[in-house]
């Protein structure tokens, strides 16, 4: 049996679900249909202020006490969080389109290890000492306050946890605005973290379109905000945030670079360019979707990538064999099918799919691009769906000054056997999360993030701590004041 879909209530504040009917509705529709599941409404200002003020009163509560008791809260809603997962990933499912095969392993879970990883590190965050002779200098490790995190349609539960997790690990309370095309899983996040022990007002979720999280960002009493979405909005918040002097996290769009080199094993290779480009459907931000193949393996790895992917299981998201399910909403497939359309006019060769599948739902077909060239609109915007770019090169340093030719810098990735090569492009090319005979691996214990126009700050990793908290120093002296007067 599946989930429900419709949640108890839109909004969570205070520690319970809240309704205000005044809100605009939103729809939730499910991708693999085309069928209302749900219905939400965006916050009103009414909704927007008891969210605010609740965290400000919640997150008093909550810095106050222990970090060893505010990690167990965090360590507690990781291991319920694992023992529902089936009954999780079936909603995370209904509200993205992803696939079950995909949905059991790598969104609720990872949303539990972050909750996991932070709780643990929760109660071993300290400031320093530092002495000066007989003065001294003590440094404590605050929260910041209020936190504000704005969400990605493509991976609903563990946005809502890797930006709660630190923050709360370190005594912020949250704020956490949804994507509006998948307003259903931070509901449960933050139902799981009150059921765990949270304090009333440290996690809230509203629901809302652009301009709530545009409220949200303005207020006064907000201290950090941290969005994952697309460059543009990126711009917009990073400004917002900019006139009140707050703290920001940027989390934006890539068009990474995945270097494959003729000495490559060839089944790694296809495998890690499948991962980078068809996952999710391929709405994910790291995505390696130029792909950039060198001559002597170009025709090898253009054969196993389409027979590998003639292997792909195209259908309905909750049968746990399929491995390829729907874009999330009818306007993503429309932007991906310009691409494709862009694609075809800039004269890439076809190589593989291109068209929308006959079924309902909003399914594409996985998509690839040869003789692909960096001119062309496929190799420089970001599509965020199933579309890979094959472009050929000849030698290293052509490839590297190519790979870097973009305003993006999240991820990169490199395929050979010449480990001195492998470090050596990878040392050069401009992006945050990098891999070597792999691709778009996101374990909690490492940073993730980007460089030039993929964004600012880090999550996951010890890194985090470091944004969502802030050192007061403390001089203290010990023998008399000297002053000129
Ligand atoms: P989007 O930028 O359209 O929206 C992101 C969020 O910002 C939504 O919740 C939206 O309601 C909100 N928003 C929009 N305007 C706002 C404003 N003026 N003020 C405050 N909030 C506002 O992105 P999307 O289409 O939901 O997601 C796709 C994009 O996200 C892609 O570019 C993708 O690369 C990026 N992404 C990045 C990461 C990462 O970790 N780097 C992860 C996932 C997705």
């Amino acid at each position: 049996m599946t989930v429900s879909a419709q949640p108890v209530a839109s909004h969570f504040i205070n520690g319970h679900y809240v309704e205000d009917t005044d809100g605009a509705l939103i729809d939730v529709i499910y991708a693999a249909t085309g069928q209302k599941i749900a219905q939400v409404h965006s916050a009103t200002p009414a909704i927007i202020e008891q969210a605010l003020e609740s965290a400000k009163a919640g997150q008093k509560t909550w810095a106050a006490m222990s970090g060893t008791e505010r990690g167990r809260v965090l360590r507690r809603a990781a291991d319920i969080i694992r023992d529902r997962n089936h009954e999780l990933s079936q909603l995370e499912t209904l509200d993205t389109g992803k696939p079950m095969q995909e949905t059991l392993y790598v969104d609720a879970t990872s949303g539990a290890d972050a909750l996991e990883y932070f709780g643990g590190l929760a109660g071993s965050l300290t400031g320093e000492h530092i002495q000066l002779g007989e003065d001294w200098v003590y440094t404590v490790r605050e929260p910041l306050g209020v936190c504000v995190g704005i969400g990605a349609w493509n991976y609903p539960t563990q946005i809502a946890c890797w930006k709660g997790a630190p923050a709360l690990a370190c005594g912020n309370a949250m704020v956490f605005k949804p994507s509006e095309t998948t307003p259903l899983c931070a509901l449960k996040v933050a139902e799981i973290l009150h059921e765990s022990g949270l304090p009333a007002g440290v996690y809230n979720v509203v629901q809302g379109y652009g301009h709530v999280g545009a409220a949200l960002v303005e207020d006064a009493r907000v201290d950090k905000v941290s969005l994952t979405g697309s460059v543009p909005t990126g711009r917009k918040v990073y400004a917002a945030a900019a006139a009140g002097m707050k703290h920001v996290t940027m989390e934006l769009g890539g068009k990474s670079p995945l270097v494959i080199f003729d000495d490559a094993d060839i089944e790694d290779a296809v495998g890690g360019a499948i991962l980078g480009n068809f996952y999710s459907s391929g709405q994910v931000c790291s995505n390696g979707t130029r792909v950039f193949v060198q001559a002597g393996i170009k025709e090898a790895f253009l054969k196993r990538l389409t027979e590998r992917l003639a292997t792909a299981v195209i259908g309905d998201p909750m049968e746990e064999t399929t491995s390829f399910g729907p874009m999330v909403s009818e306007a993503q497939m429309d932007i991906v099918l310009g691409y494709i359309a862009k694609g075809k006019e800039g004269g890439a060769t076809l190589t593989y799919g291109g068209a929308r599948l006959d079924r309902a739902g909003f399914y594409l077909q996985p998509t690839v691009f040869s003789d692909v060239t960096d001119d062309m609109v496929i190799a420089r915007e970001e599509i965020f769906g199933p579309v890979m770019a094959v472009l050929d090169f000849d030698s290293e340093e052509e490839v590297i000054q190519r790979a870097n030719a973009t305003e993006f810098g999240l991820s990169a990735g490199v395929f050979t056997k010449d480990i001195q090569c492998a470090h050596r492009v990878i040392g050069q090319l401009e992006a945050g999360s990098c891999f070597i005979n792999s691709y778009n691996d996101a374990p909690v214990e490492a940073p993730f993030g980007g460089v030039k126009m993929s964004g600012v700050g880090r999550e996951n990793s010890k890194g985090a701590i470091e944004h969502y908290s802030q050192m007061k120093s403390v001089y203290v002296r010990m023998g008399k004041v000297e002053s000129p007067f």
